[in-house]
């Protein structure tokens, strides 16, 4: 197969890498980004909370971790706001129960504000909190309240960052796995072996995330190791929007930020977390004990009034971290300089954007050739997210469907979600019924993609013209269909809005 040259090649698009490309489109160079799954956004920050941390776990040993979590969180709603990415600013209540946890709270207050976070409030008025979150456990005797704390759309903000990238310049390859990188000194390049053939480039960035101590050992750099922790969660119903208002929290029994219950940007609830180490990055499953004894009881301390009968889907997510400090490791691999490593881990969604930066505007110019730090005159830091015919307006949606009546065919009943946006979905990349559940919330509602499962499955075959048994979940090997009926057919009739 032909050799791929660009300037930079960025190993992995989950949001380390995403924010990272479009960083680097900043510069006049060419950037591509190569993932090896079939989708984007598909490993850790698919797990991840969702927020977007005000900065108040800093840690004396990890400083590019605090800085990360501190500007992050500062920069994150202008990111937002110009990539058209689901974002709310709802801050945090971290609660106590009793007076030795008021001790705790004080304690954290004091060291994060002597690492810089001055917006935080120890709040010991009960009837002020019950006002704040009405539905709050009313054993609940003060809490430190830090406004910056928000919540975002993972998968939204890499679609928007990559979407951004690409509108930019940047090339992005998916089921493009690196498997080997050899540094050509002659050439003063890197050669990349891949899925899809070889590659080369003058600077590789490894955002490869809880594979990327592997990925720099192929270029002979063992500095670093991942540990991974697996991390049990659930969502509630819909039903319940507006019980939380804030991302509500209780310290753990050293006396840092544990178990959570908030909203998600889109409306539901979310709960956590039973944490466990893990060796096995696959390791994506639940627990009876993790989810009932642990997640739901938790959640229940803090929000009496979620029933645990309004849970509508378990789930887990494995973070990676680089074992012992769980610092960040944004740096060059040993003697070879071009090639820069960009591991978050912990608070890695909220600092991603700072980090990138860091990265673009501190580590890159000390390695890189004095002509490749030109930057280009026009740069367009907006995107503009696809509809989501459920947040439209009425006028709007009728002005849509005039343009296009596929937006008046709902397809997922459980999230409003349109034929239209479905199309859209596949029209900006998605290949698999993830990549499409994750740009359009099809198959995220209560039942979960029962309906709506094969009428998605039966698009996806028509728009990629393929059948559809060789449609995926998310992506080689995941299968859906392992029979059609007489007619061929996967389909149900749509219906109007
Ligand atoms: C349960 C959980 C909760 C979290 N909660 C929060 C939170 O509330 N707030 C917060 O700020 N952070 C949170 N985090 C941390 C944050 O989500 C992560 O730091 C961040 O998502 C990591 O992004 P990443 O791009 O480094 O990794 P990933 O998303 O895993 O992306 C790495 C990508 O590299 C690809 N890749 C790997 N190897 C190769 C290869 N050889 N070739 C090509 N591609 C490759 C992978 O397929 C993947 O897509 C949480 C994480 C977890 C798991």
């Amino acid at each position: 197969m032909k050799l791929k040259s660009f300037d930079v090649i960025v190993i992995g698009a989950g949001v380390a890498g995403a924010a990272v490309a479009r960083e680097m489109t900043k510069y006049a160079l060419s950037v591509a980004v190569l993932e090896k799954n079939a989708e984007v956004a598909c490993e850790v920050t698919k797990g991840t909370h969702a927020i977007v941390h005000a900065g108040l776990s800093v840690n004396p040993l990890t400083p590019l971790k605090n800085r990360g979590e501190l500007m992050g969180a500062a920069m994150m709603g202008q990111l937002c706001a110009d990539l058209d990415v689901k974002y709310q600013r709802i801050g945090k209540l971290l609660v106590a129960f009793d007076e030795t946890q008021v001790a705790q709270l004080k304690a954290l207050m004091q060291s994060a504000k002597r690492l810089g976070l001055m917006d935080i409030e120890l709040i010991e008025d009960r009837s002020r909190l019950l006002e704040m979150e009405p539905n709050l456990n009313p054993d609940v005797i003060a809490a430190l309240h830090t406004p910056n704390t928000g919540i975002v759309s993972p998968w939204g903000l890499v679609y928007g960052l990559l979407e951004n990238a690409q509108d930019n310049g940047a090339s992005v390859f998916v089921e493009c796995a690196v498997t080997g990188i050899r540094w050509d000194a002659e050439a003063q390049r890197f050669l990349l072996d891949t899925r899809q053939g070889p590659f080369s480039a003058k600077y590789v960035v490894n955002a490869a995330g809880p594979f990327s101590d592997k990925v720099a050992a192929m270029v002979g750099d063992t500095s670093f190791q991942i540990s991974l922790t697996r991390q049990e969660k659930v969502i509630f119903d819909k039903n319940y929007q507006g019980a939380v208002r804030h991302v509500v929290r209780m310290l753990n029994n050293m006396g840092a930020p544990g178990d959570f219950i908030c909203p998600t940007v889109y409306g539901d609830l979310m709960a956590g977390v039973e944490v466990k180490p893990t060796d096995d990055f696959d390791a994506c499953h639940t627990t009876q004990p993790g989810i009932e004894e642990h997640v739901l009881r938790s959640s229940a301390r803090l929000i009496p009034t979620i029933p645990a009968s309004a849970v509508i889907r378990p789930f887990s997510g494995v973070l990676n971290q680089c074992a012992g400090t769980g610092e960040f490791v944004i740096r060059s691999a040993p003697q070879l300089p071009r090639f820069l490593n960009f591991v978050l881990g912990g608070s890695g969604l909220t600092a991603c954007y700072a980090m990138a930066q860091y990265l673009s505007l501190e580590v890159f110019p000390t390695v890189a050739d004095a002509a490749d730090l030109k930057t280009r005159g026009d740069f367009n830091p907006c995107r503009k997210d696809m509809p989501h015919v459920h947040d439209l307006e009425p006028e709007e949606l009728a002005e849509l469907i005039a343009r296009d009546p596929r937006y008046g065919h709902v397809i997922c009943r459980c999230e409003t979600v349109t034929e239209g946006e479905i199309v859209e979905a596949i029209r900006r990349g998605a290949r698999s019924v993830d990549g499409v559940k994750f740009r359009t919330r099809a198959g995220m509602g209560r039942c979960q993609g029962g309906f709506c499962g094969p009428r998605v499955i039966a698009i996806l075959s028509r728009e990629l013209q393929i059948p559809p048994e060789a449609v995926t979940k998310k992506g080689p090997g995941s299968y859906m269909v392992t029979a059609l009926r007489d007619d061929h057919s996967v389909k149900g009739e749509a219906e109007h809005v």
